[in-house]
């Protein structure tokens, strides 16, 4: 299928790293106008047929204040020191923050070979996660060779996350071990990587003791990867303090992950994953966008309320509906 117009200059663009180019290529797989999704569509499958070695794609997590941005400025600064280029396709931090990131990121946003992208401030979760999964895509074919993606340690966006990366990182505070029960427990059993950042100054000491606490708890995990035993490491964002010892860890994670065969059967997982997640969310998607379907399930409200209609059996009506009224209009 040739590419034409728009999304053919665009696609040239992002293939020769041009920043404005890939800009306008997150812009459009972001919008949810159809004519845009069929353009994006085009788009992300030239991007994703190119022959380009795999990207590290990693995923960054943790409470607000624990020192993602800052973090993530000083890693980025020190990786492309290395001669990569990172990327931050699309944080899923919260849309409200009043510091968006690129302020946050002043040296690494306009530092040659790194692109920061903000998050989409709209748009459902599913459309934030399949738009950032599209981002990388067209980062990856622009030639950035690591992507960060920052998400807020809560919710239902780490596992989104966790499902679109390859590794990811935790970021906890010193003195944060004993809270560690409940939701975060959670997210820690999604960490490959448990940096204790801000081991700086008067919290050195609570910052070992952390560690401490965490590798602890780490042993009694189970790891999720067959080639990679969870680590947990102390770090400073703001002093640089072990920043080369996380990226020894993480090429560590990588060159497990490339050796036992797992990177492939990992993205195979991801890759059929996403794709049901899609087909799910474009197939609500049309029964929410079908009014005959809305009103039928709007007159099963008030008996799945009282609990006279079991929910299951109502949602097998709503369907049978929705495929019905489908047939109907393609018949018309
Ligand atoms: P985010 O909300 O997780 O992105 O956190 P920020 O990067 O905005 O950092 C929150 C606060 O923690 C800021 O005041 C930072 O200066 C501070 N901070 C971040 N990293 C470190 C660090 O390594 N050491 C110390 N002492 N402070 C840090």
């Amino acid at each position: 299928m040739g590419l034409a117009g728009k999304v053919l200059t665009l696609f040239e663009g992002i293939v020769k790293g041009d920043r404005a180019s890939l800009s306008r290529g997150i812009t459009l797989v972001e919008s949810t106008r159809l004519d845009h999704r069929k353009q994006a569509r085009e788009l992300v499958s030239a991007c994703a047929r190119l022959e380009r070695p795999r990207s590290l794609r990693i995923g960054l997590t943790g409470t607000p204040g624990v020192g993602k941005s800052t973090f993530i400025e000083a890693f980025g600064m020190l990786l492309l020191s290395k001669g990569h280029g990172a990327v931050d396709p699309s944080s899923s931090r919260s849309g409200g923050s009043i510091l968006g990131d690129k302020t946050r990121m002043q040296d690494l946003s306009v530092a040659q070979g790194a692109y920061v992208r903000p998050s989409p401030s709209r748009g459902s979760l599913g459309g934030v996660a399949r738009s950032t999964m599209e981002s990388i895509i067209l980062a990856e074919a622009s030639g950035y060779d690591i992507c960060l993606v920052e998400t807020v340690g809560v919710g239902q966006s780490e596992t989104m996350v966790a499902d679109m990366v390859d590794m990811f990182v935790l970021l906890l505070q010193p003195g944060s071990g004993d809270e560690l029960q409940g939701v975060k427990r959670g997210i820690m059993e999604l960490a490959d990587l448990i940096v204790i950042n801000k081991a700086d100054g008067a919290l050195e000491i609570p910052a070992k003791l952390t560690r401490t606490e965490i590798a602890n708890a780490l042993h009694l995990m189970v790891p999720r990867r067959k080639s990679w035993n969870p680590k947990c490491v102390r770090a400073s964002a703001v002093t640089g303090y072990n920043l080369d010892r996380v990226w020894t860890l993480i090429q560590g994670y990588f060159d497990g992950l490339r050796l036992s065969g797992e990177w492939d059967s990992l993205r195979a997982g991801q890759q059929s994953k996403w794709m049901w997640r899609e087909v799910h969310n474009l197939l609500m998607a049309r029964i929410n966008d079908d009014p005959d379907t809305r009103g039928f399930a709007e007159t099963l409200k008030a008996d799945v309320a009282n609990g006279s209609v079991p929910p299951s059996v109502a949602a097998e009506q709503i369907v049978e509906m929705f495929l019905s009224s489908y047939s109907a209009r393609q018949i018309k």
